[in-house]
């Protein structure tokens, strides 16, 4: 069997080698536009700096990237975020960085929140559960369960720090389905957390293991790329690179078409099934001639556009104790930027000896412009941002700047509806597959998951 998978990101290349695992005899083609793998998932080093250019890790709440690193041979190299790192977070709040609150405990002690909005989270236990089943905005579920005041503050928070998003526009059942089936289930978002909380214990404490919080954050020593060279490596036939694809046609039998993937000056390829990983905008492009009203409901998925600008400081220039994972800076607080990462306090050796690492997110869904800013006017307002916020008056010693034009897919409301609509439309196309961040989560997990179930469902169409 030929398979052509487009796209060489971390999707692209979890599908390929788990196709290799359950189809050994296949010919698996990946193609990618770029000279690289990886897409937004890269690492560089420079300066003695070491910089990811897109994520900075993952999380342990998804077995799928770690089994992955695992099965490539990657386990040693596997480093977890310090213990600051997992405990102490900021938010950027009245012109200063304040502690964002970690538990129940936190939260009623925090002064971010007056004694009306804790009340008023606190009550989440208790308020009515949920009956509609049409789509639900992040931030109608944060006002409708935890009130005006938490909502503000926290799923403002938590869109910035994850999708760099509008919390408005956004689906809550699209981008945390976990939280939906809390309320269900628990009838309370509170109270499932608890629930789940007391169950894990209760399991680790059956297996005589040690109880640990899930949420942990995990990388490689030498950055996520070790990740992307360690599944290309294992591949039997390596990506080609520099070959950007332009239109996928069909010809033959409809129940059992032969697949045509074209690249610009370049011969095409004959396939019996082809896998899209390139992001939906790209998807779009190549389905266009071959069936419109699929590639339009495609390019509705949209993006944002995010700058990282990585800034390296001598640690003496740095007067706070960076004790954390770093800092979100809200929509609702207006700043030229959405928040810093603390790299070299997050992960080890992220900066040369007496150095710091900061990583500063630009751009998001409601300030795209600054993505558009030039570099000196970027590092500008960068560092006045750095000035009022951790007070760093010295000039960086290293920088580095990099520009996602389509960073993160925005799944809107509606996006579970489009979603399902696109795949049942996929059904005209059979060995058509669409994969990539634009669909079932935009994590590195939900990838390499998608990777999994995508290899699963092309093998089953073989047998
Ligand atoms: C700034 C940033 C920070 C992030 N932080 C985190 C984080 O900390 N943790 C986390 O879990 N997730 C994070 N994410 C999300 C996560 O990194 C992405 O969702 C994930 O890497 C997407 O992988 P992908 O393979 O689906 O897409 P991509 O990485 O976009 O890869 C798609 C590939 O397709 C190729 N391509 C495009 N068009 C064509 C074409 N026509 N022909 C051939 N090839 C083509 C591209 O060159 C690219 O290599 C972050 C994302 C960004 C941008």
């Amino acid at each position: 069997m030929r398979i052509v998978i487009v796209g060489a990101g971390i999707s692209g290349l979890s599908v390929a080698y788990r196709l290799q695992q359950r189809m050994p005899m296949a010919a698996i083609t990946v193609l990618e536009q770029a000279d690289r793998p990886g897409g937004t998932t890269w690492t560089v080093r420079e300066n003695g700096f070491l910089v990811e250019t897109g994520p900075n890790g993952f999380l342990d709440t998804k077995p799928t990237t770690l089994t992955l690193a695992r099965d490539v041979g990657l386990a040693a190299q596997l480093v977890d975020a310090s213990e600051a790192a997992g405990k102490n977070r900021y938010l950027f709040h009245g012109d200063r960085l304040k502690a964002l609150p970690g538990g129940l405990g936190e939260f009623l002690s925090t002064n971010l929140l007056s004694w009306r909005g804790k009340l008023s989270l606190l009550w989440e236990r208790f308020r009515k559960q949920r009956t509609e089943t049409d789509d639900e905005s992040i931030d109608a579920f944060a006002r409708r369960r935890a009130g005006n005041e938490a909502a503000d503050l926290f799923a403002d928070a938590l869109v910035t720090g994850i999708y760099a998003g509008d919390p408005k526009l956004l689906s809550l059942p699209a981008c945390f389905p976990r939280i939906v089936e809390l309320e269900r289930v628990y009838g309370s978002v509170i109270k499932g957390f608890a629930a789940e909380a007391k169950k894990r214990r209760a399991e680790a404490k059956a297996q005589g293991v040690a109880y640990e919080r899930p949420g942990k954050m995990r990388s490689f020593a030498d950055g996520l790329r070790v990740l992307v060279e360690g599944v290309t490596a294992k591949l039997n036939a390596a990506p080609i690179y520099g070959v950007g694809v332009r239109a996928i046609r069909k010809s033959g039998d409809p129940q059992h078409p032969v697949w045509r993937v074209e690249a610009e000056g370049r011969d095409g390829w004959d396939a019996d099934a082809v896998v899209l990983t390139c992001p939906a905008h790209q998807q779009m492009k190549l389905l266009a001639d071959l069936d419109a009203d699929l590639a339009q409901s495609i390019g509705t998925i949209a993006y944002n556009r995010v700058a990282v600008i990585a800034l390296g400081y001598r640690r003496a220039d740095v007067t706070m104790p960076l004790d954390g994972f770093g800092y979100i800076a809200p929509e609702n607080a207006r700043r030229d930027l959405l928040g810093v990462q603390w790299c070299s306090s997050i992960y080890p050796q992220r900066a040369p000896d007496g150095c710091v690492l900061l990583r500063a997110m630009c751009g998001g869904w409601h300030r795209a412009d600054v993505v558009d800013w030039d570099d000196a006017r970027l590092l500008s307002a960068i560092r006045a941002e750095l000035r009022l916020a951790m007070n760093i008056t010295a000039d960086p010693i290293f920088h580095k700047i990099i520009r996602w034009d389509k960073a993160i897919p925005q799944y809107h409301l509606g996006h579970l509806a489009r979603v399902a609509q696109i795949e049942a439309r996929l059904a005209q196309h059979p060995g058509l597959w669409l994969a990539g961040n634009a669909y079932h989560g935009v994590s590195l997990n939900d990838c390499t998951e998608q990777g999994a179930v995508i290899a699963e469902r092309v093998q089953r169409m073989a047998l």
